[in-house]
Formats: C-alpha cells, structure tokens, sequence
C-alpha cells in the first residue's frame, strides 16, 4: 500500500511553467516506479500573470491549496513590468513565508568535481555547504513598509529570540544529520556583524546558547564581510552557515555564482509544518518561451522537497529517490553534454531534463 503526498504546485511566471513541467515528469516518473509513495499535484494559481488576468495575485484558495499539502513546489514568480499600483513587485513567495512562518531559507552550495565553477579548486576539493538564510525578520521586517520622507528612509531591522531559536534549532539539527550521512564535519557557524551592532550580539548570543545544547558538534562564529572573502578563497571549509534575512540573500547569490551560476542553484523555504521548494533564479523574462531555461535548480528543488518529505516523514524510499535524482543532475552537469546556454551548451529545457531522467536510469 502506497502513501499518499499532496504537492502544491506554484507554475509561476516568465520561465516558470516551462520548467516545472520536466520536472513534474521527473516526479510522476519517479512516483509511478516506487513501490512505497505516491505523489499527487494540486496547482495554486498566482503570481504576476495570475494578477494581470484576475486582478489577484494571490487568490485564498492557493493559499488553503499550500497549507494543506505536504509540501509547496514553486517555480519562479513575478514579472518586472506587472507591479502593484504602489509600484512594488508582486512576490506571492514572500507571502508564503510570512504566512506558513517559513524562518529557515535553506540554501545548498555544492560543487562537485568536474563541475563547472569560476574557482581553481585545489585537487580533491569539493564545495559541499549549506547557507541557512532567516526568512521572516532581519532587514526585510520592514519590506513595503519603510519610512521615506524627502530627506531620509528608514527600515527596521528585527531580530527576535523566538525566531533565532527556532532558527538555531534548525541549523545544529541540519548539521547532525548532515554528520550523520557523512557530507558534513558537525559545524555550525554563524554568520553576523556581532562586532558593529547590538542586534548582531543579540544574534550571536542565542546562537551560543543553542550551541551549548549540542557538544558532539563544532560551533563557530564569522563576520559577514569575512565570510564573503572566505566563500571565494576556502569555500570548501563550510559546512553549515547560519545569517539574518538580508546577508543571507547577498552570501546565497554568491553562492550561487560559486556553483557556475543561478541555474544551478536549488532552495527551500522550511517552517515547523510547512515547506517551500523553489529554485533561487527569478522568472527570467528574458529568456521566457524560447524553450532553453536551465531545468536544473527547480529539479534540484525537487530533490530537496523528496529528501525534505522522506526525512519529516521518516520514509526513507522518498529521501533516497531525492539524493539519486540530486546525484542524477551532478552526473549530467560534470559531464558537461546537454547543458543549457547558461552552462555554456546548447541544449534546451527539454533535452536537459531527459539527459537527466536517463542518468538516474543507469
Ligand atoms: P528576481 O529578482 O525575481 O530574483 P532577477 O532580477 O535576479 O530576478 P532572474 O530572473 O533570476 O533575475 O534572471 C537573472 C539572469 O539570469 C537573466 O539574464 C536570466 O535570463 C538568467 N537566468 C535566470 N534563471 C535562469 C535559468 N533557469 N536558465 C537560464 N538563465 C537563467
């Protein structure tokens, strides 16, 4: 007897549809051939295509869609030129955070060898990191909302002890069983600007007293700017690193480029009952409808979410499905045949995604 997921699926805009469509096919495919879960898909109309026909970016029916699956897929959403009448972008992913209380913006930083990556990486070096972004307060608490008269603007920073715990709990948790599969050292370091600002000491010290719960791993702490050096010089040093909302949007791009670019860069949005999977590349207007989107990050989003369900449901069928379709894209990408244009190959979306179905194959 198979056990049922329910997945929300958020098309987006711009490239979005076309690359959720492979990757549904992945996930079918995968469902139909496992003896142990199904996976069936709910979509949730929104985002800025949502809006310019209905005049709701966010209908309440893909909200209840999302808080009652077990977990959310999202492509990319949002278009420049469709804004709100404030002139402010719509970004139902935001509001997905906000509202299913998703604090820990888990962003992956792998680079595998023969994968491409700007750095020299040293012999027998892999990156293998995973930068937790907070997802609800820090800089963006006061998004939208910002004070700007003619002579300055203000934002508010917010750090609370409610959430940095939660937060916390999450990084040393992800670390242990990171520990425990044999991918990571057991070190959690937290990223902040202690030496500058209260709030940051504030950070710091409710990281140290979790850290304290946790003497079989390592706890250490790196200033922001220093981290940004380190991500390029020795990335391969980290393991998991924990910030506030806005470093952790700046280092997870960085990151990104240290894996050879956005395409190739996978998220998840987790809260306590709910999680968000979605790559870190926005809709990509540019290149939508001409059918050569990388697939990659929203496959490798993917992975995350069968990883993410098998572990929270201790169904260990879907967490290995999740790491053999990870391992299936960083086969295809190191071996550098049927990449799309942003790897620098001339595949399309679709003959990308099927390099990737037939490598999980062999
Ligand atoms: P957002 O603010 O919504 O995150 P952005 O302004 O960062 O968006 P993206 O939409 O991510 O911009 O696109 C940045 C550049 O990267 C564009 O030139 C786009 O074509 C390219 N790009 C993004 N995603 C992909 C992808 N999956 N495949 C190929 N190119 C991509």
């Amino acid at each position: 007897m198979k056990k049922n997921y329910d997945v929300a699926v958020f098309q987006g805009d711009g490239i979005g549809p076309e690359i959720m469509a492979p990757t549904l096919e992945i996930l079918r495919q995968l469902s139909r051939g496992s003896p142990s879960y199904e996976l069936a898909f709910t979509d949730a109309p929104a985002g800025a295509g949502h809006y310019t026909k209905t005049g709701e970016s966010f209908p309440a029916g893909s909200l209840e869609t999302a808080r009652n699956a077990d977990a959310i897929l999202l492509s990319a959403m949002g278009l420049p030129d469709v804004r709100y009448p404030d002139g402010t972008e719509i970004s139902p992913q935001i509001d997905l955070r906000k509202k299913l209380g998703l604090f820990a913006g888990v962003r992956p930083v792998k680079v595998s060898s023969g994968q491409i990556t700007p750095l020299a990486l040293p012999p027998g070096k892999e990156i293998d990191f995973v930068l937790i972004r907070e997802s609800t307060e820090g800089l963006f608490f006061t998004q939208g909302a910002g004070e700007v008269t003619e002579h300055e603007a203000r934002e508010t920073l917010l750090i609370t002890r409610e959430v940095s715990e939660k937060l916390f709990r999450f990084a040393f948790e992800l670390a242990k069983n990171r520990k425990a599969s044999g991918r990571g050292q057991g070190r959690v370091t937290c990223v902040d600007k202690a030496n500058v600002f209260r709030a940051f000491a504030f950070f710091r010290s409710i990281f140290d007293m979790e850290a304290a719960r946790h003497p079989d791993l390592k706890a250490d702490h790196a200033y922001v700017d220093a981290t940004a050096l380190w991500m390029v010089q020795k990335p391969w040093e980290f393991d998991v690193l924990v910030t506030e909302n806005m470093f952790g949007d700046i280092l997870s791009d960085l990151g990104a480029g240290l894996m050879g670019g956005l395409g190739l860069a996978p998220s998840a949005d987790i809260g306590l009952n709910h999680a968000v999977f979605q790559p870190c590349h926005g809709s990509a207007p540019d290149i939508a409808g001409q059918g050569i989107a990388n697939p990659f990050a929203m496959i490798l989003s993917a992975a995350m979410m069968l990883e993410w369900l098998g572990f929270t449901h201790d169904h260990p069928d879907l967490s290995s499905d999740g790491e053999r379709l990870r391992e299936a894209v960083e086969k295809v990408t190191a071996n550098g045949q049927n990449l799309t244009r942003d790897l620098g190959g001339t595949a399309g979306t679709k003959g990308a995604a099927a390099s990737v179905l037939e490598a999980m194959r062999a």
